[in-house]
Formats: structure tokens, C-alpha cells, sequence
């Protein structure tokens, strides 16, 4: 069993920390809320009074923070947990954040001496508390070896990307698919409505023919033909539409670095954020075909 300092116990992380202690690991907790540090202590942590002082006393760190500013404050800031481990320590970083603040952090733990993984998750916090979430796992084979047995504590499937900084770059890669799909799907459930195609007749047929995604078959963003879909439950997340946001902002983000053209991605990223800026950011990103219909 290992000695984890985990950082950032929110939605995600708090369910994640919980399934490294059920594990049987010891975990150094540390957020900036109280509330969270309380309920960690609550589900059997220890709490650290900083970062710094939770990664001293651990082997492995992972953390699970909001955006790629906040994990270079937490690796490569004052006080930060680089400089504070132990030598040749496991860094796991399981935020969703850009390419180059991963390459960046990546290559400062290396430098010092530790490994260190990107790897951010699928599967949202239904997926956190089961212990079900989809890793994608950016790194050296090393890196990879020695993350893979933690990460299963708190995931059912962990790819290894590539190196350094492929595990975001699968995760908004995969995002954006998703982003431009959902708009795609829903723009054309609208048309079929004002054509006077019945919405379950356009499933029957889409469904088995070549606009068959997962947008249409898993998540449909009409009410009715998947009944698990959020459609059925008011566009209650699910997804939320500031998180697919955030995710296509950051393909956009990295297709300009890397000089890759992203016309879809870009229109998507800026439909979304039309749909958020109308207060939406809390609504399902299914619930965009409300918009498309001039409903929201
Ligand atoms: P959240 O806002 O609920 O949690 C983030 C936590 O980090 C908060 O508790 C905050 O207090 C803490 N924090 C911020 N700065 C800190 C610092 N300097 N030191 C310590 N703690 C700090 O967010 P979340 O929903 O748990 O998401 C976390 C990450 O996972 C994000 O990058 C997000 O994009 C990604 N993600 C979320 C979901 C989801 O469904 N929620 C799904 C996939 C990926």
C-alpha cells in the first residue's frame, strides 16, 4: 500500500480520495475549503495544513484541480510540491488542463528528479464514486508502470497515451469530437421538426444508418428515444455545458499552438459559449438543441 498526498478534493477528487482509502492506502488530504478538507478527514484522511506538507510525507501525489494555472501553482509555485517531495516521487496529475501547462509541469518533476503522469478522466463524478472513471495516461513507459496500479483503484479502463502531455491531448481531442456531434445531432432533430419528420422516426433511421454517433444513440438531446438521456430529465447535468466549454476553449487553445486548423472546433467552442453566456453554463450540453431551436 502506498502513502498518497491527494490535492483538490472537489466534485471529482473527494470521490476519487475516497477510493484510494477504501483501497487500503494512507492519504495526506489538502483543498482550499475547509468544508472539503473536513469531509475528508470525515471519510478517514489525514489533512495537511499545505500542499508542501502533504507531499513530504507521501510517495505518490495525485491531484484533481480546476486548471492548468492552479496545478503550476501547486507543482511549480512557493511552496510547491516538487520541491517539497521525496526524491524520485510519483506526480499524478488528474485535471483537465492545457497541453503545455502538462509538458510544463511534466518536465520540471522530471528535472527534479520524480515521474510524473498526466492523466485526465472520462466518466464525470458518477464514474468518480464507483470507481469507474476512464483514464488517459500521458508519460514514459516508467511513469506509466508505476501509476497504473493506483489508478485502477479508482478507474475500470487506463490507457497510456503516449508521452508527456498525450493524455489531455486524447482527452480534448475526444471533447471536441464530442462538442461538434452534439451540435451536429441537434441541428438536425431541429431541421427534422420544422420539416415535420417525427423526432423517434429520425432516431429509428439515424440510429442504424451513417449518422449514427454516440451524440444520437447514447445521449440523444431530444426527449424520448434513449430514456437515460438528460433530454428526459430537463437538460439536469450530465455534462455541464461550461465543462464542454472549458474542454473545447482548450482545443481550440492547442490547435492554435500547435498550428493545426480547427474550423468546427472553434464554431463549436463559440456556440457553446453563446449558450453559456444566455445561463446556461449549469444546464446539460445536450441542452444546446434548445438554442437551436430558438429556445433558449
Ligand atoms: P471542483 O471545482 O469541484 O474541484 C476543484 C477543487 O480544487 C476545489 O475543491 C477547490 O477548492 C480545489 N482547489 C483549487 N485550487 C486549489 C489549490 N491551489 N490547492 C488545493 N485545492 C485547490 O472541480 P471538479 O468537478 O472536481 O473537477 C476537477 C477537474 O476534473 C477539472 O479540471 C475538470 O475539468 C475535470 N473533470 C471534471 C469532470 C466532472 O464531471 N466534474 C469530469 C471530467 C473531468
Amino acid at each position: 500500500m502506498a502513502t498518497i498526498a491527494f490535492i483538490g478534493l472537489g466534485n471529482m477528487g473527494a470521490p476519487m480520495m475516497r477510493n484510494l482509502l477504501k483501497a487500503g492506502h494512507t492519504v495526506f488530504a489538502f483543498d482550499l475549503s475547509e468544508a472539503a478538507c473536513k469531509a475528508a478527514s470525515d471519510a478517514g484522511a489525514t489533512v495537511a495544513g499545505k500542499p508542501a506538507e502533504a507531499a513530504a510525507q507521501a510517495d505518490v501525489v495525485v491531484t484533481m484541480l480546476p486548471a492548468g494555472q492552479h496545478v503550476r501553482d501547486v507543482y511549480m509555485g512557493a511552496g510547491g510540491v516538487i520541491a517539497a517531495a521525496k526524491p524520485n516521487s510519483l506526480f499524478i496529475d488528474s485535471s483537465t488542463v492545457d497541453v503545455s501547462s502538462a509538458r510544463a509541469v511534466a518536465e520540471a518533476a522530471t528535472a527534479a528528479g520524480h515521474v510524473m503522469v498526466d492523466a485526465p478522466v472520462s466518466g464525470g463524478v458518477g464514474g468518480a464514486e464507483a470507481g469507474t472513471l476512464t483514464f488517459m495516461v500521458g508519460g514514459s513507459d516508467e511513469a506509466f508502470a508505476r501509476a497504473q496500479p493506483i489508478l485502477a483503484n479508482m478507474g475500470k479502463t487506463i490507457v497510456h497515451a503516449g508521452g508527456s502531455g498525450t493524455g489531455q491531448a486524447a482527452k480534448i481531442c475526444n471533447n471536441m469530437i464530442l462538442g461538434i456531434s452534439m451540435i451536429a445531432v441537434s441541428e438536425a432533430f431541429a431541421l427534422a421538426e420544422k420539416l415535420g419528420l417525427d423526432a423517434q422516426k429520425l432516431f429509428d433511421i439515424a440510429s442504424k444508418s451513417s449518422g449514427q454517433c454516440w451524440s444520437l444513440t447514447s445521449y440523444c438531446p431530444v426527449p424520448g428515444p434513449v430514456p437515460t438521456s438528460p433530454a428526459n430529465r430537463d437538460y439536469v447535468p450530465g455534462f455541464a455545458a461550461g465543462m464542454m466549454l472549458k474542454d473545447l476553449k482548450l482545443a481550440v487553445e492547442a490547435g492554435q499552438v500547435a498550428g493545426s486548423p480547427l474550423p468546427l472546433g472553434a464554431e463549436a467552442a463559440q456556440m457553446y459559449a453563446l449558450f453559456c453566456n444566455a445561463g446556461n453554463a449549469g444546464v446539460d450540453f445536450s441542452g444546446i438543441v434548445k438554442m437551436l431551436r430558438g429556445q433558449a
